[in-house]
């Protein structure tokens, strides 16, 4: 399958993602994680990234949409892939349609996941993230702690609280989102691409896509 997953900071993108590469072998391509890998990397864009990332900014469109030129022609693209994060304001919409048409690749749908404010604010403070770049797993204090305290079952590595995690990077965050990111909503239904859900849980939002594919 090819979709995009959209949705605030804390909607459950990744978790959606992960389910879903079960599926069909088809790849999550995280914008996110390949960010914050390349911070722990200390690579020139994890240079170039890392103060937007803290503040709870955008990195610039031009260093995304190079990542995200590469990324997509990249072989274990061609069983499919899920796009989490990215695109994320109208630019990159833009430039990922020009993208495709290029690469020939039609997508499936654009899956919007609706959560009300007070679930995202829940979720965002309690999420702790595994810190191992190549694994990234994701857990929650409250509804998802790993079985040792602070260590990642996958790996084991130490799971943290992210940067970006703190109160004023959440809220700001939130704002990045509703300006320049929910505008994606309205041109995905002008695209005829729009599948809203609602997504307080990750396993109803992968039913619904299932059934919405024909699956
Ligand atoms: P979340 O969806 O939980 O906010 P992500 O892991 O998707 O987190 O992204 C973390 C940070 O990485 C963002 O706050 C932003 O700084 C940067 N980022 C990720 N994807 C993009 C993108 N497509 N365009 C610009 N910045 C991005
Ligand atoms: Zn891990």
């Amino acid at each position: 399958m090819r979709l995009i997953l959209l949705g605030a900071p804390g909607a459950g993108k990744g978790t959606v993602a992960k389910l879903l590469t079960k599926l069909d072998g088809s790849v999550q391509i995280s914008t996110g994680d390949i960010l914050r890998g390349a911070v722990q990397a200390g690579t020139d864009l994890g240079k170039q990234a890392k103060a937007y990332m803290d503040r709870g900014d955008l990195v610039p469109d031009d260093l995304i949409l190079g990542i995200m030129e590469k990324r997509l022609q990249e072989p274990d693209c061609q069983k499919g892939f899920l796009l989490d994060g990215f695109p994320r304001t109208i630019p990159q919409a833009e430039a990922l349609k020009g993208m495709l048409a290029k690469l020939k690749i039609r997508l499936d749908m654009a899956v919007n996941l609706n959560v009300p404010r007070e679930v995202i604010l829940d979720r965002l403070t309690t999420r702790r993230t595994c810190e191992n770049p190549k694994c990234q797993a994701i857990y929650n204090v409250k509804s998802m702690p790993p079985k040792v305290a602070g260590k990642c079952d996958k790996c084991g590595s130490p799971v943290v609280q992210r940067a970006d995690e703190t109160e004023e990077a959440i809220s700001k965050r939130l704002d990045t989102y509703n300006d320049k990111t929910a505008p994606l909503i309205g041109f995905y239904k002008k695209e005829g691409l729009l599948f809203d859900v609602n997504a307080t849980s990750s396993d109803v939002v992968v039913n619904e896509i299932k059934k919405k594919l024909g699956q």
